[in-house]
């Protein structure tokens, strides 16, 4: 028989990047400890804005080319992370990237918005029933930030964790399996007000760009509402790295970064989570430390 590690994560993702700033710290932190940790993202994020001007040539409204050299950002990021365990859902390339919401990309066939839960949903039901992960990681309803594919990641990785342990759905894409642990992607509001607050105890000089601002920051909630924090400090470096690996996107400086507004903005090394599904494995009104915690089996 195979050996399987103990612990099992699998983290759901709308497009290259997005899984280095939310969770780069986690994973490579659970990647280290010898847990299985897979990342599933849905789309090869073909619309995202170029940063780096010899790369310009590469957008969709140019070579349109972006996607593919995206798959190498992933590829190099994962490095990073020790994490070899990536996969597109579908396949790369099955879905493609919807654009800001509002755009005429969002309506394009074959976007992934325009696609059907319950379609892409499957492919990740394969993915849960082969993986049997204990612990899924995806956004919050609003994907954090309202980007139509966070919001359609969000619906089908919420989707497929119950189609997954529905003993009469598709026998053929495995057995059933239900995940013990949900969370989604968070950030504490005095987390971010504080890393803000010291971005702008230093000299404007030192940020031409300026600063983004906490409504920058995807999936801001109130402290209250976070369950668990994931000290990722030890692996604050490897998160750096993969963020820089998706250059086309990310534009890193020490402990901060800018996406393609240049707004400059903390990198977080302690990660934050909601646990929405399953039972918390710490005592009432503590924060679990551990996304496996209270997992038996
Ligand atoms: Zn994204």
């Amino acid at each position: 028989m195979k050996d399987v590690p103990a612990h099992r994560l699998l983290l759901v993702h709308a497009h290259p990047d997005d899984e280095s700033i939310n969770n780069g710290a986690t994973m490579a932190r659970y990647a280290a400890a010898g847990a299985q940790v897979t990342l599933v993202t849905c789309t090869l994020g073909e619309e995202g804005e170029v940063i780096p001007p010899d790369l310009a040539h590469l957008a969709p409204d140019r070579e349109n080319r972006l996607g593919p050299h995206r798959v190498g950002e992933l590829a190099a990021a994962m490095k990073e992370l020790g994490v070899t365990d990536h996969r597109f859902l579908g396949g790369p390339g099955r879905f493609r990237d919807s654009g800001m919401m509002g755009v005429a990309e969002n309506r394009r066939t074959g976007a992934f918005w325009q696609t059907p839960v319950d379609d892409a949903a499957g492919h990740l039901v394969e993915v849960i029933r082969s993986v049997r992960p204990q612990v899924l990681v995806t956004y919050d309803p609003d994907g954090g930030y309202g980007h139509p594919d966070h919001i359609q990641a969000h619906r089908v990785a919420m989707r497929a964790a119950e189609l997954a342990a529905e003993p009469a759905y598709r026998r053929d894409l495995g057995e059933p399996h239900a995940i013990a642990k949900i969370y989604w992607n968070r950030v504490p509001r005095t987390v971010v007000e504080e890393g803000f607050g010291r971005l702008r105890a230093e000299p404007p000089t030192a940020f031409p760009g300026g600063i983004a601002s906490v409504n920058d920051v995807p999936g801001v909630v109130d402290d209250a509402r976070i369950t668990t924090e994931i000290d990722g400090s030890a692996y604050a470096e490897r998160k750096a790295a993969a963020m820089r690996a998706h250059a086309t996107q990310v534009a890193v400086n020490g402990t901060r970064f800018a996406l393609s507004n240049h707004l400059v903005q903390p990198i977080f090394s302690t990660e934050y989570y909601q646990l929405v599904h399953g039972e918390p494995g710490a005592p009432e009104g503590e924060r679990e430390r551990d996304l496996f915690a209270g997992v038996t089996e």
